[in-house]
Parts: C-alpha cells; structure tokens; sequence
C-alpha cells in the first residue's frame, strides 16, 4: 500500500485537472487526455518505486510518443513553441496553451523540471544516445536559448502582422520540420559534444519557461550531509551537472535537474 501511495496522488491530481478542464470546457477530449497523462505517469512511478531500471524511459515512451504522434501529427495540434504563440495570439486557450500552462509554466513550481524528464518527446530520442554522462565540461553557449526563443516569437508574430492566410496549417507544417531539426541539431550536438543532453543544455528554447520557474520548485533532490561521504558519484552520472550535494536553491546547475534520480539511484550512502 505504501508504494501506491505517490502514484494514486499523481493520478489524483491528474483526474481533478482532466474532470475540471472536461467539465469547464465541455471537452470529453480533456478527460481522456490528462487521464491518460496521469496514468502514465503513475505506472511510471510505481515502477520506480518496484526498482525497475527502465521506469522513466516507459513514462518518457508513453506520453512523448502521445504528443507527438497523436497530438501532433494525427491531431495536427503545434505542441511546439510556435504553436503555444499561435494560439495565445488568437487568444483560443487549447491543447498547447493548456499544455504549456501545465507542464512548462505553472506546473514547474510543484515538479521542477519532470517534464524534461520523463514527458519531452524531443529528449525521448535523444536519451537513446549513447552519452548518458556528458564526457566534457559544460560550454558556455547558453545564450542560444534566447536567440531560439525571440525567434519563434518573431516568426509567428510575423505570420499576424503580414496577415498570411492559413496560418493553421503553417503551424502544422513548423510543427513537423521544426521537429525534424531539432531531432537532427540535438543528435549532431550529442556526438559532437559527446553529451546526450547538449540540445537541453545550449538550444531548447522552452528552458526560458522552465528554468527560472523550476527554481521554486517544491520538488527538489535534496542531500543528507550527516551520510554523505562526498564520493562525488552523483556528480559524475548526472546527465544535466548538477551539484545535487549543495541543498541551496542557487545550487550550481540547480534549474537544470530534470528529476531523473539516476543521483539517488547511483549514491551508495543513500544521502539523496
Ligand atoms: S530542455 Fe527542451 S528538449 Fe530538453 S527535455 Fe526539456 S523541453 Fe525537451
Ligand atoms: S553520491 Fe551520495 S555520498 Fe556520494 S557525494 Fe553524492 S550524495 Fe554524497
Ligand atoms: S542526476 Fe539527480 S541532480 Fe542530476 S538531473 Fe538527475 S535527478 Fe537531477
């Protein structure tokens, strides 16, 4: 019973968002979808708690594969952030505004950084890589977040001012190359930087959301200094470099932790 526990209260508060959404937007689409979010990821962390090595990849699989199959190509919904501009623009708060809201604006102050985690269909591929543990120090290309963002931005603000018709479906077409590329910069990165997780780290423009607002997130990893014996493995297997041993918010990496537990699963002290 005990390990039922947190993947019941996940799906508890996926069901209250999925019934309040359906009620309040008479939309039978959102009962199913974040049920079927919540339900993943609550098998995900029952599997976790059962020890089972591949948990997050199945969670990862799950609702990665949803968006971006059947939101994105079959439903022809932009899950991207291109798409978040569209249809905050056109003041229509569906799919991907709600989306956004959940899991990458408001959502990041409960859980952090989960949806890089275990839910991002761009790093569902490219955690396959084989650079788990990123082999060099990180760079400082950062800024390239930025640079990504204001140019979405630009790109759909200029869609509205030069009134081009069909904007729909020119989202839906950004959606599809906009993956493509990000499919192939991320895998390029990953080799040439021999770090899975490069593109997350110097790219993804949606850590302009997720960052500063992950920074108050309630769910942390936090470390147990009276058993930590400082063996440094925690570091060391992190695939985004965190300082996971410093408790303090402004913790070296700190908005970068994507929850993933490999330090937790990796000390041999337990301190995490
Ligand atoms: S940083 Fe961007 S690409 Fe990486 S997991 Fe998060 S949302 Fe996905
Ligand atoms: S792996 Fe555990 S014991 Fe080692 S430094 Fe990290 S927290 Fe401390
Ligand atoms: S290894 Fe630990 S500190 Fe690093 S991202 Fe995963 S959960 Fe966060």
């Amino acid at each position: 019973m005990k390990q039922l526990k947190l993947p019941l209260l996940i799906l508890t508060v996926f069901e209250i968002v999925a019934v309040t959404l359906w009620l309040t937007k008479d939309n039978l689409f959102y009962l199913f979808n974040f049920s079927y979010i919540g339900l993943s990821i609550s098998l995900g962390v029952l599997l976790f708690t059962k020890g089972y090595k591949y948990a997050r990849r199945v969670v990862q699989l799950l609702v990665g594969l949803y968006i971006l199959v059947y939101l994105g190509f079959i439903c022809q919904e932009n899950m991207q952030i291109e798409g978040f501009w569209y249809y905050l623009f056109t003041g229509v708060f569906e799919a991907a505004t709600i989306h956004y809201a959940v899991a990458k604006i408001f959502g990041p102050l409960i859980f952090g950084r989960g949806w890089c985690g275990y839910a991002c269909w761009t790093a569902m591929v490219l955690d396959f890589l084989p650079y788990k543990q990123p082999q060099a120090p990180r760079k400082k290309l950062g800024w390239i977040r930025y640079v990504m963002f204001v140019a979405s931005l630009v790109f759909v603000s200029a869609l509205f001012l030069a009134k081009v018709g069909n904007i729909e479906r020119i989202m839906f077409w950004a959606f599809v190359v906009g993956n493509i590329l990000y499919y192939a910069v991320g895998i390029i990165l990953a080799f040439a930087f021999k770090d899975n997780r490069a593109f997350c780290k110097y790219i993804c423009p949606i850590t302009v959301f997720l960052k500063p607002m992950s920074y108050f997130s309630l769910l942390r990893i936090k470390c147990d200094k009276d058993k930590c014996i400082s063996c440094g493995k925690c570091k060391r297997v992190c695939p985004m470099d965190v300082d996971v041993t410093d408790n303090s918010r402004k913790r070296k990496n700190g908005t970068e932790c994507i929850l993933c537990m490999e330090c937790v699963k990796n000390c041999p002290t337990k301190a995490l």
